[in-house]
């Protein structure tokens, strides 16, 4: 690990700097976890060993609870199945995915100790639990979770205190990570990277995390400096100053002090009205359509959850023609309703109103983030599909190569979406060429290929970039 160092950052603890110049899209440094779990609830639907997704699993005949692709995923997962397994018949069920994580690190340092790779920069007994820091409720739920541990944890495996128990649930409670699926798009499970965990937040970091093949990517979104320290946002970067430091100080128990919450940079701009012709509206209308929309959201998602994509559209349609003259286009609760809308509408196949708000989604999306943010590069695919998919090529294109430029950047060239990215540019730019010689031919082609649906993205609406912007995992 030449390419980075511990060291004592100021007002956050232990922090890692950089030791050399990075680039962007640089990988400072690839983590395989220390261990990995399935969420509870997608527990027959993914892969506890690859964590794909995947239409037909097979179950362990033994504890009937995991679920694997076939025969090899299975065997590439038993080591660190073989405890769990047991200890799930015994036991009578599985546990809550917390437990599972947590039996699991267990099981692994007590056959491997507390250093299992050389890359490794810290153990996990380093780590802060912030138990101390923990709300009544919390400690509540944690205590149950500790309690059914000791009930699961087998009486022939190697025993604990309740100290060592205790600090594992704080650390994964504080930084157990996000593992999404093959594509990136959903959350699937949860995992403890340590080398991550000494990563510090910055609301407008100089990184980004990545999960690809397995491992986490630390890369660089721009130009690094040597001895400059590395930093990654814990939460998403469209919520106001003062809202990402409630969140980072209920989850993550810290005061955030960046230089965007200091500042409250851009706060005005998520929150500003529409200028027209020179006229600006009053600050009570701006907090009149601003209070409507909050409360319209709260409408939109109960309607989503339960799959009434029509009221969703109805919704979000009313909320628009209400807002949209009064409040900017950068404003984050509009921007919220056209992602919703953009989504849904796309599911329902009325690609050109959902192209419509999937542009003015990125246009707002591009003067609030990073120019390399990963939610923005998943938002330019997004319209950049739903442009193609509305035959509006051109712009089509142009999107989809912002995306994949963004996405070089945080996801890099090997992964899964970066190469499918790769495949719609190569195609929108053939199609975008057959368009300029001939409109007729382009236009039927275009039908042609909508029936066999090459690219498609017609998944359930279910605002999957949403889950992933948290970085860590946070239990419900
Ligand atoms: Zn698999
Ligand atoms: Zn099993
Ligand atoms: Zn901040």
């Amino acid at each position: 690990m030449e390419n980075v160092a511990i060291f004592d950052s100021p007002g956050k603890g232990r922090g890692l700097k950089a030791n050399k110049e990075f680039w962007a899209g640089d990988v400072i440094f690839a983590e395989a976890s220390l261990s990995a779990v399935v969420f509870d609830s997608l527990a027959e639907r993914i892969c506890h060993s690859c964590f794909r997704r995947q239409d037909k699993l097979q179950r362990c005949g033994q504890c009937k609870f995991a679920h694997y692709c076939d025969r090899t995923c299975q065997r590439a997962g038993w080591a660190e199945h073989k405890q769990e397994c047991s200890a799930i018949k015994t036991f009578g069920k599985a546990p809550n995915e917390n437990i599972r994580l947590v039996a699991r690190i267990l099981w692994r340092l007590d056959k491997e100790g507390g250093v299992v790779s050389d890359m490794q920069l810290t153990t996990l007994e380093e780590l802060e639990d912030h138990i101390c820091d923990m709300q009544e409720d919390e400690m509540k739920e944690f205590k149950v979770d500790i309690h059914n541990f000791l009930d699961y944890w087998p009486r022939n495996s190697k025993q604990h205190t309740i100290d060592v128990i205790s600090h594992i649930f704080g650390v994964i409670n504080c930084n157990g990570f996000s593992v999404s699926d093959q594509r990136g798009l959903q959350a699937v499970g949860v995992g403890l990277f340590l080398n991550l965990c000494l990563v510090n937040h910055n609301c407008w970091p100089n990184c980004t995390v990545i999960l690809n093949h397995g491992k986490i990517e630390l890369r660089a979104l721009g130009k690094i400096e040597e001895g400059e320290e590395l930093t990654v946002s814990y939460v998403d970067y469209l919520n106001l100053s003062e809202e990402r430091q409630r969140h980072l100080k209920t989850q993550y128990f810290f005061e955030c002090t960046c230089e965007h919450c200091k500042n409250k940079t851009k706060d005005d701009l998520k929150m500003a009205g529409r200028e027209k012709d020179g006229v600006k509206p009053t600050e009570e209308q701006v907090k009149e359509a601003s209070d409507y929309c909050y409360q319209m959201m709260d409408k939109i998602e109960k309607a989503r959850l339960n799959g009434d994509y029509h009221e969703v559209v109805k919704l979000c349609r009313g909320c628009i023609e209400k807002a949209e003259p009064v409040l900017a286009d950068t404003h984050i609760y509009l921007l919220r309703i056209y992602s919703t809308m953009s989504e849904v509408q796309s599911y329902l196949q009325y690609f050109e109103e959902a192209a419509d708000y999937a542009r003015k989604m990125v246009e707002g999306y591009v003067k609030l983030y990073h120019p390399n943010n990963a939610a923005l590069g998943m938002a330019a695919m997004r319209a950049g599909v739903t442009h193609w998919q509305a035959g509006l090529i051109e712009v089509g294109h142009g999107m989809i190569c912002k995306a994949y430029a963004i996405l070089m950047v945080t996801h890099g060239p090997t992964h899964p979406i970066t190469k499918d990215l790769d495949a719609m540019r190569v195609q929108t730019e053939m199609e975008l060429r057959m368009f300029k010689e001939n409109e007729y031919v382009y236009h039927s082609m275009r039908e042609a290929a909508l029936k066999n649906k090459p690219m498609t993205m017609m998944h359930e609406p279910k605002s999957v970039e949403e889950g992933i912007k948290d970085l860590f995992h946070r239990r419900k």
